[in-house]
């Protein structure tokens, strides 16, 4: 089985240039019309993790998505844009900050296109997804080009996660949260829900401590589409300077012939992928469970472990990591009046600090995905450090 994907440079988020590049990398792979039927009705899921600004590069830029949309309605179509973010939780509040602050809300009224929430669902396969998926004859998804504490990578495959409606995402996150469980529940989404066409928006990338603000925006510069969401998440993962199989999704993906994750199976339309790997990608600290063997990590994997740790200083008491922690171990720990009064109030001024239970954290890192302030750390365990973790 072979697949086809296109790898396009850009480098900025001008309009035009961005138009010209989604155009491009579309074209490579034989145009929309090779996937999609003119004048059909069509979902465009953006990655929409939270409500930041564009620039801190969580989101997938509003100027990407624009191109797309301009491309759908050239090509007559029906445009309905959406996602389900993992700080939204069902409330519609939340959700409008999300559009407002990531530009969604001021693409959709420019570009006169209906903006739309994901909160009623149909069961698909196994899960709760977003109904919007029944209603719409084609689905085009837009990831951002990320690294992740639990999957390392997020981009094509992850980016479904977002059709999962409100909190069952929490609840998956619960019951699915060691990764290998967590790799193969978004390999089961990607089977039930496989997006018509996907453009990944690498123009800035985030490594590091990524999904969310803990992350550094990296300029990858590039474009990258297809609809095999495997041959993507393969191509991508070479950029950051790995192997594709060491991403679990696209391993579990192409062990069930969702995709191709052997990049000599993969013809590459536009730059050569050659000419686009630069230095390796900074991966978040839990990746490092990577150098343990193979037939060691069920052995060692308690001992060896990765827990989060607030910084007070940096915490703003927002509350929303309380919100997503799918174990419900997060809470608030009052101070006494007394001890309250004796603090040094301009130093430390809420009357309160978040405390975690780590007794029964899974790891799973939401809080850290979904904390506006970076004020989550990775913590390791003594044995964690002493074996170079
Ligand atoms: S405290 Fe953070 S890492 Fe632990 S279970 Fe809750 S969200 Fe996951
Ligand atoms: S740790 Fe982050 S998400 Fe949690 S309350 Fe503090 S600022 Fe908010």
């Amino acid at each position: 089985m072979n697949s086809t994907v296109s790898l396009v440079r850009c480098e900025t988020y001008n309009p035009d240039r961005v138009f010209k590049s989604v155009k491009e990398a579309f074209d490579l792979i034989g145009g929309i019309s090779a996937f999609i039927r003119r004048g059909s009705s069509v979902l465009v899921k953006p990655n929409l993790l939270m409500a930041v600004e564009p620039d801190a590069a969580v989101t997938t830029h509003p100027e990407v998505v624009r191109a797309v949309v301009r491309l759908l309605k050239e090509y007559e179509c029906r445009v309905y844009l959406g996602d389900g973010p993992s700080v939204w939780g069902g409330e519609a509040d939340n959700l409008e900050d999300v559009y407002e602050k990531t530009g969604m809300k001021k693409i959709a009224a420019e570009e006169n296109i209906t903006l739309v929430s994901f909160d009623k669902r149909r069961w698909r396969g196994k899960f709760p997804l977003t109904r919007w998926l029944d209603e719409c004859e084609y689905c085009v998804s837009i990831p951002k080009f990320k690294t992740h504490q639990l999957m390392i990578l997020t981009a094509a495959v992850k980016n479904l996660y977002g059709f999962v409606s409100g909190t069952y995402k929490t609840e998956l996150h619960r019951k699915y949260f060691d990764e290998i469980d967590f790799s193969r529940i978004l390999v089961e989404i990607y089977r039930d829900a496989k997006p018509a066409l996907t453009l990944v928006d690498g123009i800035m990338a985030l490594e590091g401590e990524g999904p969310g603000t803990k992350g550094t925006p990296f300029r990858a510069g590039v474009l990258c589409a297809g609809s095999d969401c495997v041959a993507i998440d393969s191509v991508l993962t070479r950029i950051m300077g790995l192997k594709p199989k060491d991403i679990l999704t696209t391993r579990h993906a192409a062990e069930s012939s969702l995709g191709v994750a052997d990049i000599d199976h993969i013809d590459v339309k536009g730059v050569r992928l050659e000419d686009v790997i630069g230095r390796p990608f900074k991966l978040p600290e839990t990746s490092a469970k990577r150098k343990i063997p193979g037939f060691l990590v069920e052995l060692v994997k308690h001992f060896l472990r990765f827990y989060p740790k607030i910084d007070h200083n940096l915490c703003i008491r927002c509350k929303t990591c309380i919100g997503v922690c799918p174990a419900h171990v997060i809470g608030m720990e009052y101070f006494s009046s007394k001890s309250f009064l004796k603090r040094d109030r301009n130093k430390n001024k809420y009357p309160f600090n978040i405390r975690i239970n780590y007794k029964n954290c899974i790891s799973c890192f939401c809080c850290q995905e979904s904390c506006p302030a970076k004020a989550v750390m990775v913590r390791k365990t003594l044995l964690a450090k002493l074996a170079g973790l």
